[in-house]
């Protein structure tokens, strides 16, 4: 990416690759896993010289084989995204304004100013992120002031700063991405600092910006290749406690769960990604004694991440209340028409949510048919061709098909 340093430098700016692909080439990895993160520093004419690079790579020409499919710029946050087509493929940069951070209070929404590259750095999250490379890259050093290239060699994950993590924790679920991926530990610091921030946890200042940060991360952590470990690291390091103080562990076999619930809910409904449904999924494992949708409503899920949650809950709260002597008589059809009156049918995945890990179900057997087949079930005989017979239109043709329709599920029950 030289020829973009050219363009910066023959306008008095400065490109540093940091974070992500800066650790991934120390691990010998020559292309980014994802993103590529560059800083731009500028020279004090521009208060966001992410924002005037920007602009000036739109009216340049790019060198063969590199084009600009589409670019964008958050003049409010000084930073800028270009998506790039290069002769090794389609590739995300992410330019941002050289920075400093300050958080007013704990989890706030940090005030921002522009600063030189090393005071950007000292924002940034672990020892393996502060580390930077000035283009073109031949002829600079790696700045590493935090020595993070020896932590990343001896696999240790290290915050920067003891205020690190009340400022801001979301970074422990960011540490637990690296954590799975890179297999590192917690440096001792670091897990000191992770107890004594959750002991102070949750902060009573209101911090919004925490929390929709936090659902960002945990969407992230779902959707590394790695999730299942993922998961289990979320545990150990204590990082269920940030979704719900108290909430030290999960049930036994919660990650297969969460793999069947993101497997077999996008094959039911392929409107709903896996990992979008791991999500709700995790979510659904907080102990029913804490209240799951506010929860959900905290974090900022979707609406309808919300509506599944609060869905199955009710639906939950249901199937305890029925007892197996009262159900035992029931037909397919019973089960297909209480289930669905409860909108099972506009849901279906819904109906995967009870069949949660560990909870024993003693109904799981006509759940999981409902799921599987009857409610697939139509009357072999459609509105019109009833009317067709004679039927009028009205309350009378509507019960003649569920009745139809009910027949047809008892006999392949
Ligand atoms: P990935 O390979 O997943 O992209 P990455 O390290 O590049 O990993 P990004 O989410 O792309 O991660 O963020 C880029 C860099 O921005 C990080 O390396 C880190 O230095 C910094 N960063 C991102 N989020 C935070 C945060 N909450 N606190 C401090 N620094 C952060
Ligand atoms: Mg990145």
């Amino acid at each position: 990416m030289d020829w973009l340093a050219t363009i910066a430098m023959a306008h008095g700016l400065h490109l540093s690759v940091v974070g992500g692909a800066v650790r991934d080439r120390l691990l010998g990895k020559s292309t980014p896993d994802k993103d590529l993160d560059l800083v731009v520093e500028g020279d004090g004419s521009w208060s966001w010289p992410a924002i005037q690079l920007l602009e000036l790579i739109e009216n340049h020409e790019l060198p063969r084989g590199f084009q600009l499919k589409q670019s964008q710029s958050f003049e409010a946050f000084g930073t800028a995204q270009l998506h790039l087509q290069t002769p090794e493929g389609p590739l995300l940069c992410d330019l941002s304004s050289a920075r400093s951070e300050r958080y007013a209070f704990p989890g706030a929404h940090p005030e921002v100013k522009p600063a030189d590259l090393l005071n950007d750095l000292k924002r940034r999250d672990f020892s393996i992120n502060a580390i930077a490379e000035r283009l073109p890259l031949s002829s600079n050093p790696l700045l590493d002031p935090f020595a993070g290239e020896a932590d990343l060699k001896a696999g240790q994950l290290k915050l920067l700063h003891p205020l690190s993590l009340e400022d801001d924790p979301s970074r422990l679920l960011r540490g637990v991405r690296y954590g799975t991926r890179l297999g590192l530990e917690l440096a001792a610091e670091t897990t000191a600092q992770v107890d004594s921030t959750l002991a102070a946890w949750p902060w009573t200042n209101d911090a919004p910006a925490l929390a929709s940060r936090s659902r960002m991360e945990l969407e992230l952590l779902l959707s590394e290749s790695c999730w299942r470990s993922a998961v289990e690291l979320l545990e150990s390091w204590r990082g269920l406690e940030l979704i719900q103080r108290g909430w030290k562990a999960l049930p036994p076999r919660s990650s297969a769960w969460l793999q069947r619930l993101g497997q077999w809910g996008h094959a039911i409904d392929p409107n709903w990604s896996a990992e979008e449904l791991r999500l709700v999924g995790l979510l659904w494992l907080v102990p029913h004694q804490y209240n799951l949708v506010a929860i959900a409503k905290r974090l900022q899920l979707a609406h309808r991440q919300q509506q599944l949650l609060s869905r199955g809950l009710e639906l939950q709260r249901w199937l305890e209340g029925l007892s197996p002597q009262n159900t035992d008589a029931w037909k397919a059809s019973d089960w297909t028409f209480a289930l669905e009156e409860r909108g099972a049918k506009t849901e279906p995945l819904m109906v995967l949510m009870p069949l949660g890990p560990s909870r024993h179900l003693q109904f799981r057997r006509p759940l999981l048919r409902w799921l599987m087949c009857w409610r697939l079930i139509e009357s072999p005989l459609s509105a019109k061709e009833l009317m067709n017979q004679g039927l009028s239109a009205g309350p009378k043709l509507g019960s003649r098909l569920k009745e139809l329709r009910g027949q047809a599920i008892n006999q392949h029950a």
